[in-house]
């Protein structure tokens, strides 16, 4: 079997290429250059998984490149990872995140269409997508109300995935995966600033923390079981689309509190809003609000419902909040103490 994966240079492209890997695929990555010509998280891959995987370099936003390489390799699969992800970031730079994830995954779409119509995709939507809920849990059926350009951005994805499969009869599944961290999650991602931040007053560095809306409330799950739901969704009898997550919501605070305890600390927290800080016990400050991290408008008070995914795929999230922020935190603990 031979997969493409766009985006292996990020969080998931890490996991998932070594998920492919250890199952005989023949892996291909599209990767921007760089002036760095850094790799990402392919740099953080061992020796031997990295040697293994084929790299097209490229941009999606390049529909002539794609074409090409669908039509030389003809892919059994292409999981579509590739996006600007970073929703805070898409508030000030909405337009290159509608260039690479709408105009990006149409020519995704395109490639596929004209140069390889058998290939399986796997398009990376997200719960995002729910931006206010109107319903707790989420499920497949629960309306989109998207708050932001990313969002914005991936309901356009999926939407013209739900069209290219049903018009054009290919196979498009969209996965609706609500965060998912990890030990490389990029480190502007509230999950990994925090385990970073509390790996160095770990290490007696006195700078506290600075966040945002520390109450806002998420999904958090481990990276790598969100990349065998994606696997999944491509050897299933038909296209369609998931939701994936773990059924647990917790707040930014409650994560702080976590990532502290595995360090053997406790955060006392006075005040509220932009003025809210967490104390330690001898009244250090461990951390602070600053305005300029909220955003101009939140989506939150998310849980995810997977009961789809549960029964059709036999998915089901192995690791959860309290191990997810230990594994965090130790990794970042153990990066340090090597440095
Ligand atoms: P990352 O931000 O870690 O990775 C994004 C990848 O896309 C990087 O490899 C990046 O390359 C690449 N990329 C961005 N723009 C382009 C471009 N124009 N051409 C080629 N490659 C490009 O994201 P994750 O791995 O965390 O997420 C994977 C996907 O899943 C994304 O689409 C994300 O939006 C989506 N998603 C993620 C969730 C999560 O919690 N992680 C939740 C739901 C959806 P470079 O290294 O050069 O920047
Ligand atoms: P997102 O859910 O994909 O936007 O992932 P993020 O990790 O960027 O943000 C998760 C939540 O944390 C959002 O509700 C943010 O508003 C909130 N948050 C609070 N403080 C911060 C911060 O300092 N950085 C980031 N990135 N998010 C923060």
């Amino acid at each position: 079997m031979k997969a493409i994966v766009t985006g292996i240079s990020g969080q998931d492209g890490y996991f998932l290429s070594q998920l492919l890997l250890s199952k005989g695929y023949e892996v291909h990555g599209i990767l921007r250059r760089n002036s760095s010509m850094s790799q990402g998280t392919i740099d953080l891959l061992p020796l031997d998984v990295r040697k293994d995987i084929i790299i097209h370099y490229g941009d999606i936003t390049d529909e002539n490149f794609l074409s090409k390489i669908l039509k030389e390799e003809k892919p059994d699969e292409l999981y579509h990872l590739a996006a600007q992800s970073f929703v805070g970031y898409s508030f000030e730079n909405a337009q290159s995140t509608y260039d690479v994830n709408i105009g990006g995954t149409l020519n995704v779409c395109n490639a596929i269409r004209s140069s390889s119509p058998d290939t399986r995709m796997y398009f990376a939507a997200t719960s995002e997508l729910f931006g206010k809920p109107i319903e707790t849990p989420q499920n497949e059926k629960t309306p989109f109300l998207p708050r932001s350009p990313y969002a914005i951005s991936k309901l356009a994805g999926l939407w013209t995935v739900r069209t290219y499969r049903d018009a054009y009869k290919l196979f498009m599944s969209n996965g609706i995966l609500f965060n998912h961290e990890s030990e490389v999650r990029g480190p502007e991602f509230v999950t990994r600033k925090i385990s970073m931040g509390v790996a160095r007053l770990h290490q007696g560095l006195t700078e506290p923390l600075i966040l945002g809306n520390l109450s806002a409330v998420k999904d958090w799950g481990y990276a790598k079981d969100y990349v065998e739901g994606m696997w999944k969704m491509l050897q299933y009898d038909i296209p369609d689309d998931f939701v994936m997550g773990t059924g647990e919501s917790h707040t930014v605070r409650d994560f702080v509190d976590e990532a502290f305890s595995v360090v053997g600390m406790n955060v006392k927290w006075i005040g509220t809003g932009v003025n809210e800080v967490g104390l330690s016990d001898e009244e250090k400050v461990l951390v602070k609000v600053s305005r300029d991290l909220y955003r101009p408008l939140e989506s939150d008070n998310y849980r995810a419902d997977y009961t789809k995914a549960r029964e059709k795929l036999g998915w089901e999230p192995r690791v959860k909040f309290k191990e997810l922020v230990r594994l965090m935190v130790e990794s970042d603990i153990k990066a340090l103490n090597s440095q």
